[in-house]
């Protein structure tokens, strides 16, 4: 059997999980859509059906107070049950569990109404918390434990209690927000006492049959966070109390450190999962930044966690297990960690969704169904786009006809998957060549179709992508000035003093390149060791929620500046889960922006700018141009006598990324 630890069941007395693999927890907004609770059970479903042994759903609040943001979901009264019926009926269907993850934000709470052990505000939060008194501490206790029976009455298999991400129980634990001197402050006992007391009480009234699991944060990455010693102590006691399984909670939301971006090196944080295993008896399940059945089977295998849980992979692909299962893992399509269509999204109120797989969240409405009749596709261009509505229209029974000009497949996601940080888009990559074969999509490489040839087809894709823009400054063709192209691809050497015109998408890639500490050659080990000493990351957690000062090992002595021509901050495009921490690895490394930049010239000796009306000239040995793109689309529409499309960056570059490109050629797959 292929992944035999991964695969392996786990019994726990009164029931049995099918495999190791948790679905983690993720919020998706979709419980705020029309029908949401019925595209909820779609979603959801669909991974019980790919077979995932146990699924955590979003947090669900178990009062007004702990809602995260205006309009979130609560359980807290029987008309709300019906609803849940949905997502356990639909999942139940197949042999995979299902528990509700009950979440009270607490002082993280995006609202007027938020409470919490003592009044303090957090960093990422305009609103100041009322601080809970002994009688409303009583009354969150019993509606964590109504809303655990609404949850079992609804059909769940258990019920996920959040304690870490520095939610509501997070701060009672930690000095950091629990100030308080009375019996649920002070003393570590006394701060334990508010999670203690949910299980037990939930235990004592609704017995013992069904699952409960604990969220713990065994490393909270805040001041006078929680110590390996009392994370043990607290993960003894709520054994005690009845707890089935611990789940691992690694970084607060206020959490200067990444946790979960790509930046982050596979499976950094078994290693202190590891630890609370050795010394405690209960499962324990290990978690963040795993996404091949490989890293989850090596981290079993290596006695570190008996579980493991995957949240945004099961986004990117739902028959995640099932192709581990058949040993297909090479067919899976890898979670590359991007944030861009997941976490980004539930910042600005969309729905979860995933950029290698934009059907995600859609289950009931972006569907490949089996073409009435098959036609004969000519897809011009093998980036993203068109590379993935081959794969959609190739699985809906088309005949598919992939051209490419250049060598390789995969357009500018060739250039991503070499920028330091971002080697997951190998990944994906991967996922579409193996796709594109398995769907039977014939690959012309090096081709440019004529009309002639394109005649021939029942309908054509123009999927040409774009081209960087072309700047029209005096002297821009000096030996200086360099594509970000050929930055990337290493075919030019770049200088000490290095100028980046524009401060987007492409330029922070290869800023990030500029500076990245060569890591190619590192061993997994090396690369997590690397990481926490660059960020301060204290895997043993001696102290002080696992924070020491971060080891900073400047190899790169290039002095960079990016240029823009308005005023925003440097990546102002960029999504909001990532973009800080290039935004602090820059400015560790003495990368400066110069503002309200006008280009006047280029010379031997740099730039000639005008910044504010001042002339000022900027030394530079290296100027790289990343100022943006244009469609590249050289075919005259008014010839082709059959339908065409032209999609992705040939299209439109307004607000073009690989996810916006993805989504759209899905999409016109689906109806072609
Ligand atoms: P971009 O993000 O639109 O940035 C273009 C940059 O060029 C801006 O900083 C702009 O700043 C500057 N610019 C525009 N016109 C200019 C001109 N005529 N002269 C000089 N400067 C000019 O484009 P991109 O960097 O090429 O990225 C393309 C797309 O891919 C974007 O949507 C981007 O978000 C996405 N992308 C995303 C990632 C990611 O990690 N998520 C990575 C790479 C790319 P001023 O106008 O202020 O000068
Ligand atoms: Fe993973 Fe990116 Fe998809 Fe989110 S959008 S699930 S991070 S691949």
């Amino acid at each position: 059997m292929p992944y035999p630890h991964l695969l392996a069941p786990l019994n726990l007395g009164f029931t049995t999980l099918n495999n190791r693999v948790i679905m983690g927890s993720m919020h998706t907004n979709l419980e705020e859509q029309i029908n949401g609770f019925s595209r909820l059970a779609a979603f959801y479903a669909e991974r019980a059906a790919g077979g995932v042994g146990l699924i955590i759903t979003g947090g669900v609040s178990p009062n007004e107070s702990g809602i995260l943001a205006p309009k979130r979901v609560i359980l807290s009264r029987q008309q709300h049950v019906a609803d849940h019926q949905l997502i356990t009926s639909a999942v139940h269907q197949y042999p995979t569990k299902i528990c509700m993850q009950i979440l009270h934000a607490g002082r993280y709470g995006y609202h007027s109404q938020i409470v919490a052990p003592s009044a303090i505000q957090a960093p990422i939060v305009p609103f100041i918390p009322h601080a809970l008194s002994h009688d409303e501490i009583e009354q969150q206790l019993e509606d964590f434990v109504n809303c655990a029976g609404l949850a079992l009455e609804a059909g769940y298999d258990g019920i996920e209690i959040m304690g870490s991400e520095g939610y509501l129980i997070n701060q009672f634990v930690c000095r950091h927000t629990n100030k308080r001197s009375d019996q649920w402050g002070g003393s570590f006992i006394n701060r334990i006492r508010f999670p203690l007391e949910i299980v037990r009480r939930i235990r004592q009234r609704f017995g013992e049959n069904f699952i409960v699991i604990f969220r713990l944060s065994i490393l909270d990455l805040v001041e006078n966070g929680s110590d390996l010693q009392e994370v043990i102590e607290l993960a003894l006691a709520l054994e005690k109390v009845g707890v089935n399984i611990i789940n691992s909670g690694i970084g607060w939301h206020e959490t200067r450190v990444p946790t979960i971006a790509s930046v982050v090196p596979r499976a950094s944080f078994s290693i202190i999962t590891a630890k609370v295993k050795k010394l405690t008896n209960i499962p324990i399940v290990a978690c963040n930044r795993i996404n091949t059945p490989e890293v989850a089977e090596d981290i079993l295998k290596n006695d570190m966690a008996d579980m493991v849980s995957m949240a945004r992979p099961f986004l990117a692909d739902s028959q995640f297990v099932n192709k581990a299962a058949i040993d297909q893992a090479e067919t899976i399509n890898t979670c590359i960690a991007c944030n861009q269509a997941c976490l980004d999204h539930i910042f600005v109120n969309k729905v979860a969704s995933c950029l290698v797989n934009p059907r995600a969240g859609y289950e009931t409405l972006l569907n490949f169904h089996p073409a009435v009749s098959s036609k004969t596709l000519a897809v011009v261009g093998s980036g993203p786009a068109g590379s993935m509505f081959a794969i959609y229209a190739a699985q809906r029974g088309h005949k598919v006809t992939l051209f490419e000009q250049n060598t390789l497949i995969g357009g500018q996601l060739n250039l991503a998957a070499k920028i330091p940080g971002k080697e997951e888009f190998r990944e994906f990559l991967r996922y579409i060549k193996q796709t594109l074969k398995q769907s039977r999509v014939d690959i012309k490489l090096e081709q440019s179709p004529s009309y002639d040839q394109l005649s021939e087809f029942d309908e054509v894709i123009l999927a040409t992508g774009t081209q960087a823009r072309h700047l029209d400054i005096p002297g821009i063709n000096h030996k200086n000035v360099m594509s970000y192209q050929d930055v990337i691809e290493e075919k030019v050497e770049v200088g000490e003093n290095v100028a980046v015109i524009g401060t987007g998408g492409i330029a922070f890639d290869v800023v990030a390149k500029l500076t990245s500490n060569n890591t190619k050659s590192w061993s997994l080990l090396e690369k997590q060791q690397d990481f926490a000493a660059h960020w301060g990351i204290d895997y043993s957690n001696k102290i002080n929620g696992g924070l020491v000062s971060p080891v900073e090992k400047l190899d790169n002595e290039k002095r960079i500046t990016m240029l823009q021509r308005k005023v925003r901050k440097p990546g102002a495009g960029l999504g909001k889960t990532t973009v800080w921490i290039h935004r602090k690895e820059f400015k560790n490394r003495g990368v400066r922006t110069l503002s309200l930049v006008k280009y006047q010239g280029i010379s031997e000796q740099g730039l000639q700018l005008n910044i504010r009306g001042k002339h000022t000239e900027l030394e530079a040995d290296s100027i790289i141009v990343c100022a943006g793109q244009q469609s590249h689309q050289e075919y005259d529409l008014t010839k082709f006598s059959q339908p065409v499309h032209v999609i992705g960056g040939a299209n439109n570059v307004v607000g073009l990324d690989a996810k916006s490109a993805i989504e759209s050629s899905a999409w016109l797959a689906a109806k072609i």
